[in-house]
């Protein structure tokens, strides 16, 4: 399994889809690249995420807010003064790490070992000092331990301290402390502060979801895994406003809702699997993520937040202007209308870049094709046909007898509405797996019979069967596949 994901990596690189950032200067950690193949893939996940929510739902609007916003925004959020990591460095190998990592692999280690009730004490314990913000309990807990640095093999640690993970940055020109702001580390404090904007503008009534897509920035100290944990990476959320009580059924609605979409693109279940949050953060009254079965075990991709009324009251008090709804609604009980409230919180909040990861591990097969005869193999990404970069590649048999200008007009009549890619190198066999390789459902080939009867064959990407068909059904035989 480990090799399964050194292969998509490097076949993610290979492919166009994902290159380290700055790579000739030697990269920047956990920065990445879309490559030509990746930002169509990402661009087609964004679209089925944004039909899903936005278009399919009459209730729910997008927007797209700024990344620069009001400093005081981060204090009301609580991200100025809570959004930090406990952070320890050996002094021998001056490496830092996460504390609560640290004993994370100790703790995982101890259940490796069959030790479950130490591993499970050590877990209480961390769980208690992390709570009460006890930073010398958890140095406490890391020498009792023994834990060494895996560089310097020593366990001579710093104390532990908090590390704010905001960046921030001056604007104007001359920087001062007033000048300083952040970008943001989560997108979804764009949709709350402009939540009446959109309701009154939109003349939204409760229940109603604004979603968002765009870019959010963290300083994440121990970057690993790939695309999994990057410093600048894009979320895709959705606060959805509700009357308060009605939530706890909201949050059943939404944390289905969104599996669901999940499973729709064909796939398996058991991939898939709910995490309930046990530690609440204060504001929360429910939390569960989506986690998948990564190569590296089960990870979160998405989290689906109750978050109460805590946001939009907090940015009542500290912007000091009304965050209140008005309900013109009757109440069935009191026989009179709901009236002024701040509307309570159900937030789906997606990683774009992990549900990319995701996608791909979960579309990457290395398929045996051997026969008695010969050994054969190939390497092919079974995406769902909406989601792949390319979605017909046009082949010319010969690059001679008018085949080349025949494939260019039937490309020039698909490429409107397609994205496809025209190739005449290399035997028809080679130009399959390129394919194949990018996750193309289909190869259209134009030989001399298309000349005399404007028919072409056309190769499906899982069977490998091909067909021949007329090239004037060309255009509803993608669009049926390829379309939501
Ligand atoms: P984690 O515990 O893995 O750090 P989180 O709980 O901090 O994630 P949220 O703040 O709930 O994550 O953000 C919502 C989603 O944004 C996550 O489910 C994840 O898919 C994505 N996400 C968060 N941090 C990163 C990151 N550094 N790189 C890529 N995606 C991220």
């Amino acid at each position: 399994t480990d090799d399964l994901f050194k292969n998509v990596i490097s076949h993610a690189k290979e492919y166009g889809f994902v290159f380290q950032s700055s790579e000739i200067y030697d990269g920047l950690s956990a920065v990445y690249d879309y490559g030509q193949n990746g930002s169509e893939l990402k661009n087609n996940i964004k679209t089925y995420w944004w039909k899903a929510m936005v278009q399919m739902n009459e209730n729910i609007v997008g927007i797209d807010s700024a990344i620069f916003m009001h400093p005081t925004i981060w204090k009301a959020s609580g991200h100025v003064d809570g959004f930090s990591d406990p952070m320890i460095d050996n002094k021998d190998s001056k490496k830092r790490y996460r504390a609560d990592q640290l004993l994370e692999d100790r703790i995982a280690q101890l259940d490796e070992e069959g030790k479950t009730s130490e591993a499970e004490e050590l877990q209480i314990e961390m769980d208690n000092a992390l709570k009460a913000e006890n930073l010398p309990r958890l140095r406490e807990l890391i020498i009792e331990q023994n834990i060494k640095c895996p560089v310097s093999g020593t366990a001579n640690w710093t104390d532990v301290r908090q590390f704010n993970l905001m960046f921030s940055t001056q604007v104007g020109a001359i920087a001062d402390e007033s000048d300083t702001i952040y970008l943001r580390p989560e997108t979804a404090q764009g949709i709350f502060v402009n939540y009446l904007n959109v309701q009154k503008s939109g003349r939204m009534k409760i229940p109603f979801g604004i979603a968002q897509i765009g870019k959010a920035f963290r300083n994440e100290v121990i970057a690993r895994q790939f695309i999994i944990r990057m410093r600048e990476f894009e979320q895709m959320e959705m606060q959805f406003f509700v009357r308060p009580g009605t939530q706890r059924e909201w949050f059943d609605k939404w944390k289905q809702t969104r599996l669901n979409w999940h499973l729709a693109l064909g796939t398996a279940p058991e991939k898939y699997r709910y995490h309930e949050h046990t530690k609440l953060a204060h504001y929360a009254d429910a939390a569960f993520d989506i986690e998948y079965n990564f190569p590296f075990g089960f990870k979160e991709v998405e989290g689906i937040h109750s978050r109460t009324d805590f946001d939009l009251s907090q940015h009542e008090k500290f912007s000091r202007k009304k965050m209140q709804y008005f309900d013109p609604e009757v109440d069935p009980e009191t026989g009179k209308p709901y009236g002024n409230y701040i509307p309570y919180v159900i937030e789906t909040s997606i990683g774009l870049d992990r549900m990319f990861l995701l996608t791909l591990i979960n579309a990457y097969e290395e398929e045996d094709l051997s026969t008695e005869e010969k050994q054969d193999s190939r390497t092919v990404l079974r995406l769902h046909p909406a989601l792949a970069p390319v979605k017909a590649a046009i082949f010319p048999l010969t690059k001679k007898d008018g085949l080349p200008e025949k494939a260019r007009e039937i490309m020039d009549k698909l490429k409107l509405n397609f994205n496809l890619q025209y190739e005449e190198k290399d035997a028809i066999g080679k130009r399959y797996r390129r394919q194949d390789a990018i996750g193309t459902p289909f190869c259209i080939t134009v030989d001399h019979q298309s000349l005399e009867d404007n028919t072409v064959t056309i190769r499906h990407r899982d069977t490998m069967e091909q067909e021949r068909v007329n090239a004037d059904d060309l255009e509803r035989i993608i669009g049926d596949l390829v379309s939501w």
